[in-house]
């Protein structure tokens, strides 16, 4: 088991008061540095290609996020998504995280592996920053699954509490793709909507505000394990937000951590009777930094397991 990260993702800073703030990835990573986690093969995240970025990215936003680091202060790219000078290495180390992983479970090298890292990037659309997200790491990671590895069928399994709407328009029209996702409605960005199937591989599943582990394990056990199960992935990755937890503040979701070990568990079962085992997950969201200390810790220990 991996655990993908970089120095430089702690550089990406959206400036005071923003909820995804470095002490987040600090949180996470003090959090793996106890001994339960001692075997974690620790590696640093590669740069991410331009190669790599322009499978799912248009070349104008590429360049665009590429030149937009101020070379002091703060850039805004959009209401809520802001640059610093370190944000270009970050959001390239933590798109770079993802390929490389992809490769380390396709390759043998390991089975799974976590990326902790950060921008996240499961908001940002083919040609959008959005959403605290430059580029999209885990549409970037199933991208090269599909370019490099020929594989057939890539599942993306989102449980992060706001929909991911950017890997969703990316790969609405990829039937090698199926995405799956779990999220409160109604909540930013406001997609996400059951009715919204792309090319009949794309299963959205929505949680009313106050809902908990109950209703959060019965979505997944009825609706979203059995899709992922009836389309056999040769790989799963996951799209890793722990914003559901019950202290989270910017949803009304109120999981604990050990949803976090359950959900975690059945994706490894899913991955390992379909993908040999293969699966790579990526940290999206999660903004209450003891809250997400112990969900991530939970997430990379059933990964462990
Ligand atoms: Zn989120």
């Amino acid at each position: 088991m991996r655990l993908y990260t970089h120095p430089a993702c702690l550089q990406h800073d959206p400036g005071p008061g923003h909820a995804e703030r470095p002490a987040r990835l600090r949180a996470v990573l003090q959090a793996l540095d106890q001994d339960r986690y001692a075997a974690l093969d620790r590696v640093e995240a590669p740069l991410a290609t331009r190669e790599q970025l322009l499978r799912v990215h248009s070349a104008a936003h590429m360049e665009r996020v590429l030149a937009s680091a101020p070379a002091t202060g703060h850039h805004r790219l959009d209401e809520d998504t802001l640059m610093s000078p370190g944000s270009v290495e970050a959001a390239l180390r933590a798109a770079g995280a993802n390929v490389a992983a992809v490769d380390a479970v396709m390759n043998g090298d390991c089975q799974r592996a976590f990326c902790a890292v950060r921008p996240p990037g499961h908001h940002a659309t083919r040609d959008q920053a959005m959403g605290f997200c430059l580029f999209n790491n885990i549409a970037v990671a199933a991208a090269h699954a599909l370019a490099v590895h020929g594989l057939k069928r890539v599942a993306i399994a989102d449980f992060d509490v706001h929909h991911g709407n950017g890997t969703q328009a990316i790969f609405e029209r990829e039937p090698r793709v199926l995405f799956v996702s779990s999220h409160q409605s109604p909540l930013y960005p406001d997609s996400g909507h059951e009715d919204e199937r792309g090319s009949g591989n794309i299963v959205n599943g929505t949680l009313s505000p106050g809902a908990g582990s109950h209703e959060f394990r019965e979505l997944w056990d009825i609706v979203l394990l059995p899709r992922l199960d009836a389309f056999r992935p040769q790989l799963v990755l996951v799209s890793a937000g722990f914003d559901a937890h019950r202290n989270d503040p910017l949803a009304d979701i109120r999981l604990g951590h050990e949803d976090y070990a359950w959900i975690t568990e059945r994706l490894v079962t899913l991955a390992r009777t379909h993908a040999g085992g293969r699966l790579v997950s990526t940290l999206e969201g999660g903004y209450d930094l003891a809250a997400l200390a112990a969900c991530a810790s939970a997430h990379v220990g059933a990964l462990m397991d």
